[in-house]
């Protein structure tokens, strides 16, 4: 069955903010049944909402409209959505005490314009927002649906989780689409390619292979009647990709390379030190977003000029002979990485994020070393040099994954 989105808000045009709740519908609708046809992004303007409202509702079974639900005179999807179902918005009691409840519990009076977030129409019903003030809003008018829902996704995630996705689980009784991305390292495109082909080419599961920021991926897609035929589909899928490509594999779906390597690196009781010079404690601030971290990473030094490395250890004449952005200073820089921290294994990197060559060395370029006690491996890389912060990011996850490898091959 058909779904469309509709995204509102000026911000979202303005490039403000980016339109990641329509990312995140698109990514979950199938896995109900649903197909998305269509995303459109709007600002806040009526006559646009309206048009774009009524497009969606002619054509596809599903409208989810995302924001406006606030309490401002610019928050217009209540107001598109009556206007859709030509219905009149009245003050719903029960929504009213919620919202009171609310400010209570906050200890603040409600101010008269919140009121409108306590309207409904005859055809919708109040969707919970525990974490917000706006419901949503479910609306049924002959046999066609309009599932409005705030903005914030801190607001939206569990309103689908909660109350949307089990809704239309019991409502829809289509073909469940899952998905299952297999994230690998360590392999080419076309060796993958090459190794998948015993799962390639059937039509359930689909596979696909594509390469992302964090390495390539094997994505399965499985379409069941119900979620559990489907997850029995990517169960077997599972298997096979553990019997290829085993240990290549170093996390799943939202798995992040970070993730992976702590656990990796908790379960071998291992220990962990940082001299990164071009990603500037990007690498660190990865590793301790995660739970746990202290329980490994011992401790990170950004070597960022050509004088701390050598005051930290690092070869002056090294540097006057390769310079800095080379194998053997990188080398180096992991060794120390290692030995300064007192740590099992040192992370280095060293190269140009910015886009201005140094001498014969192209910006984007960039060294990874990863050293343990007994050996030191590093990498060159050339990551799109347009954006410094996108270097400092590849960079970091990739050398993150270059652990994770290094790890991997010497098990
Ligand atoms: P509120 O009650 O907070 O006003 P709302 O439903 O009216 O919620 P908006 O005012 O449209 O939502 O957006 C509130 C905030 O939610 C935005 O400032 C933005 O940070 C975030 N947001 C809105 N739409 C999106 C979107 N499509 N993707 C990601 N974030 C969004």
């Amino acid at each position: 069955m058909d779904a469309e989105i509709i995204a509102s808000g000026t911000e979202l045009l303005m490039g403000e903010t980016q339109d990641t709740n329509s990312s995140f519908l698109s990514s979950h609708l199938p896995s109900v049944g649903l197909q998305v046809r269509k995303i459109t992004i709007i600002g806040d303007d009526f006559q646009e909402y309206s048009e774009a409202l009524h497009k969606a509702w002619e054509k596809s079974s599903f409208v989810f409209t995302t924001g406006g639900l606030g309490p401002t005179k610019d928050d217009l999807t209540r107001e598109a959505i009556a206007d859709l179902v030509n219905e009149k918005p009245s003050v719903n009691e029960e929504q009213l005490k919620i919202l009171k409840r609310f400010f209570s519990a906050r200890n603040s009076d409600m101010p008269d314009t919140n009121i409108k977030q306590s309207w409904l129409i005859p055809s919708s019903t109040a969707i919970r927002n525990p974490n917000g003030t706006a419901p949503g809003w479910w609306v049924e008018k002959n046999n066609k649906f309009v599932i409005a829902m705030p903005g914030p996704p801190r607001e939206l995630y569990p309103m689908w989780e909660n109350e949307i996705k089990p809704k239309l689980l019991s409502l829809l009784d289509n073909e469940v689409v899952m998905t299952k991305s297999y994230k690998t390292i360590g392999l080419s495109e076309a060796r993958i390619d090459e190794m998948a082909s015993p799962i390639l080419g059937s039509e359930n599961p689909y596979v696909g292979i594509y390469a992302k920021e964090d390495g390539i991926h094997i994505r399965a897609i499985a379409k069941a009647k119900d979620q559990n035929k489907a997850l029995d589909i990517l169960k077997n899928i599972d298997n096979k990709v553990e019997h290829i490509f085993g240990s290549y594999v170093w996390g799943t779906d939202d798995e992040l390379p970070e993730e992976s390597l702590l656990k990796l690196l908790l379960s071998k009781k291992k220990t962990l030190g940082l001299m990164e010079s071009c990603t500037a404690g990007t690498i660190a601030n990865k590793i301790t977003n995660i739970d746990g971290s202290s329980n490994s990473l011992h401790g990170g030094l950004v070597s960022y000029s050509d004088a701390t490395k050598i005051q930290f250890g690092i070869n002056e004449d090294s540097i006057t002979k390769f310079t800095s952005i080379s194998e053997q200073v990188c080398r180096e820089m992991a060794i120390k990485a290692k030995d300064i921290f007192n740590a099992d294994y040192g992370i280095a990197t060293t190269g140009i994020a910015g886009n201005q060559q140094i001498e014969d060395i192209i910006p984007g370029t960039v060294f990874i070393g990863i050293a343990d006690n007994s050996k030191v491996k590093v990498s060159k890389h050339l990551f799109p040099s347009n954006n410094r912060n996108a270097v400092k990011n590849r960079a970091s996850t990739m050398a993150i994954l270059s652990l994770i490898d290094f790890i991997s091959e010497n098990i």
